[in-house]
């Protein structure tokens, strides 16, 4: 027998909790089938409802499914990567509970699994019932991700994955505390099956991520897995030296053909206000990495745990 273990982050997922466990245990002829067990974290993220209440019932009814409580909330990042420390499986999935990750993929993508990949992965093909306005920015962060960082980032992937042990030691071997996961997938690389579905619309519930989590997440992404915004910063301030060095040898020369060296004072001001802000600006960007690192160097634990069944 080989043992499959579904990680399953909530916060305040109450409604969804009895639902999810449903949908996936239709599973299990399959899973009898092909000698598999399986095993459910649901990993509570600090959630203010009846979660974990719901999810106790659910460990009484079923000793196959167990829980890990977090003090607080500390983020759907943190809520996966004590879930692959949890998992004990062969094979390990990673799966919303707001069944917007259908557990009825599962047999296809253990089929990728057999076929010799090491990791089967989703994405969706369509954003419907989505902004249009977040569609848009979610494109353009996925174009502008790929281009400046070394891990592929697949448009519309979603965290829903099966993965072998190998792909999950590699993805724990990496114990950082700002942790981009859509980034640390693709960085670990191996060979992945994509597959592909229609987005579905969540359960119960809404979702826990406004337009500017969203952003600063995509800061977060970008700051993570690439640096090229540093070199951005640099070259910035080249350009600015040699314009700069352009206007002095303008200057000396208007000097001396036509020694008027009082008026202009207007060009002045806009062209010291540009700089300080483009200096800013560029600061700004030192200071993202900064604080990232800070955060790195001071080594808290990503999660505390307040319970666990
Ligand atoms: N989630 C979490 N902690 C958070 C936010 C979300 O564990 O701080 C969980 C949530 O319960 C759900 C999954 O992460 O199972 C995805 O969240 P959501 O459905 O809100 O995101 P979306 O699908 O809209 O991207
Ligand atoms: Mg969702």
């Amino acid at each position: 027998m080989k043992l499959l273990s579904a990680i399953i982050p909530c916060y305040n997922e109450e409604e969804n909790v009895s639902y999810f466990y449903e949908e996936f245990i239709k599973n299990e002829d399959y899973f009898k089938k092909n000698e598999l067990d399986f095993e459910l974290w649901y990993i509570d993220d600090g959630s203010k409802d009846n979660t974990v209440p719901e999810v106790k019932k659910l460990t009484q009814k079923d000793k196959r499914v167990h829980l890990l409580s977090f003090s607080r909330n500390f983020g759907k990042e943190a809520a996966l990567y004590a879930g692959l420390q949890k998992a004990a499986g062969d094979y390990i999935a990673c799966m919303d509970a707001d069944l917007q990750d259908p557990p009825g993929l599962l047999p296809e993508m253990f089929e990728a699994l057999h076929q010799g990949y090491d990791m089967a992965a989703t994405r969706r093909v369509t954003r419907k019932g989505e902004p249009l306005i977040r569609s848009f920015f979610a494109r353009m962060f996925y174009k502008l991700m790929n281009r400046i960082s070394e891990a592929e980032i697949v448009d519309g992937a979603r965290d829903f994955r099966l993965m072998t042990r190998q792909v999950v030691d590699a993805i724990l071997s990496m114990p950082e505390y700002n942790r981009f996961t859509k980034g640390i997938f693709g960085w670990v690389g191996f060979k992945t099956k994509w597959l592909e579905f229609e987005n579905v619309e969540r359960k119960k519930g809404e979702t826990k991520w406004s337009f500017w989590k969203l952003f600063i997440y995509s800061l977060e992404g970008i700051t993570s897995f690439s640096t090229a915004p540093l070199a951005f910063a640099a070259f910035m301030g080249v350009v600015f030296c040699l314009f700069s060095f352009g206007l002095i040898i303008f200057t000396i020369v208007r000097k001396a053909l036509f020694g008027d060296p009082t008026s202009g004072w207007p060009s002045l001001v806009c062209i010291i206000s540009l700089i300080s802000g483009v200096q800013l600006f560029c600061l700004g960007i030192v200071g993202q990495y900064l604080a990232k690192t800070y955060m790195e160097v001071k080594k808290r634990p990503i999660y505390l745990v307040k319970e666990e069944i």
